[in-house]
């Protein structure tokens, strides 16, 4: 498969372009080549696919992509690396890298240009800096995805998957579960990476649901009481709700859900599933 997935390539690479790590845009370049086997495997790309790489680094992932891939868009923010992109991937005619920072560019238009709005599979091993809003985007801009298969913080991978009543759980399980069913791929420990991140890393896997898995009357406000409910977690769902700026539903209106549904009204957030939050904010919504 690729050239590049261990430490004398890379090296070699690096040192003829005087390449030199920037901290500021997470680069942790992979250097295992078992690893990048099992991310493509865990994205089950083939040749009918096209891929969004977002930080391709020098192509190490890149070119395993190419020869799975019917297409490759590698978005990289580091001109330095634009000439040993042009390099490593010299071989490869479907593949087009643009110089841009993956927070800037409209992903959703990039989808339509390139591949006729049609579902792309996003693969990366994110810079960490960034990981949450990048998943974000993703999902809350609605790009037309069919898979997305990242290296992420393992930290977050766990919080990602996890479900109520564990010390994970939070806003950002309730967000992606909402899009997508979590999935880890595999644990990675730093020393498959140069240079070597702090901290364990793990691939998730994000099945986007084809059709949303609760009817949400309003989005926004479904969002909102998630943010509300885990902002200050010591707190109760009532208290959190109804302190968080930007809501303003009465303390009566609140329990008068809870009691409707059949939820105690000392509950916690980090005791609800997305089920009843979205229970909650459809029948909130007629205090709105
Ligand atoms: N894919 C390569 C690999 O696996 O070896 C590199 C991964 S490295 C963890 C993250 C990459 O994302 C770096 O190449 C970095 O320059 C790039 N990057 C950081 N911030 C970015 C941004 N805002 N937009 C696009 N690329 C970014």
């Amino acid at each position: 498969m690729g050239t590049l997935g261990n430490p004398k390539n890379t090296i070699e690479i690096l040192n003829k372009y005087s390449f030199a790590f920037q901290k500021k845009f997470g680069q942790n370049f992979l250097i295992d080549n078992h690893v990048l086997g099992k991310i493509v495997r865990a994205a089950d790309i083939t040749e009918d696919d096209f891929v969004l790489e977002i930080g391709p680094g020098i192509g190490t992932l890149t070119q395993y992509l190419c020869e799975s891939a019917r297409e490759v868009l590698a978005i990289e923010i580091d001109k330095k690396l634009i000439p040993i992109l042009q390099e490593t991937l010299a071989d490869y005619d479907n593949v087009s890298i643009l110089n841009e920072d993956i927070l800037k560019v409209d992903i959703a238009s990039l989808v339509k240009e390139y591949n006729n709005n049609k579902p792309v599979k996003v693969v990366a091993n994110l810079p960490y800096y960034i990981t949450t809003p990048i998943i974000m985007d993703l999902f809350e801009k609605h790009v037309p995805l069919s898979g997305v298969t990242i290296m992420i913080q393992k930290e977050v991978a766990d919080r990602i998957k996890a479900g109520p009543g564990s010390k994970e759980y939070g806003a950002l399980s309730l967000a992606v579960q909402y899009y997508a069913k979590p999935y880890i791929a595999a644990n990675v420990p730093p020393n498959c990476f140069m240079p070597r991140p702090k901290i364990g890393s793990a691939v998730i896997n994000l099945t986007p649901h084809q059709t949303p898995p609760f009817n949400v009357e309003n989005e926004s406000l479904l969002f909102s009481l998630i943010r509300a409910s885990f902002n200050q977690r010591r707190k109760t769902l009532v208290n959190g709700i109804y302190n968080y700026e930007g809501l303003h539903f009465s303390k009566e209106d609140i329990i008068g859900v809870l009691d409707a549904m059949g939820i105690p009204n000392n509950i916690r957030g980090e005791a609800l599933s997305l089920e009843q939050f979205v229970g909650i904010s459809n029948h909130l919504l007629k205090y709105f």
